[in-house]
């Protein structure tokens, strides 16, 4: 595979042979297709937001279990 020019979203530019590769000035995962990158952002997006609602979840057992029945009493 011939080696091809990735642009990194902080603005640089480095050639790789790899079709994902490491920035060497910032270490962020740059994409050599921009749908695979965008991809990417979304899992972790969605990612973020499956562990937001299971903090959530964890809270609202916390307070079912421990806070209102110190309330009640
Ligand atoms: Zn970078």
């Amino acid at each position: 595979m011939a080696s091809q020019e990735l642009t990194c979203s902080c603005g640089h530019s480095f050639a790789s042979e790899k079709e994902r590769d490491y920035c060497a000035k910032c270490g962020r995962k740059v994409f050599l297709d921009p749908v695979e990158g965008r991809k990417h952002r979304l899992n972790n997006y969605y990612m973020g937001t499956l562990i937001v609602a299971v903090l959530a979840f964890v809270a609202f057992i916390f307070v079912e279990v421990v806070a209102v029945p110190i309330l009640k009493f």
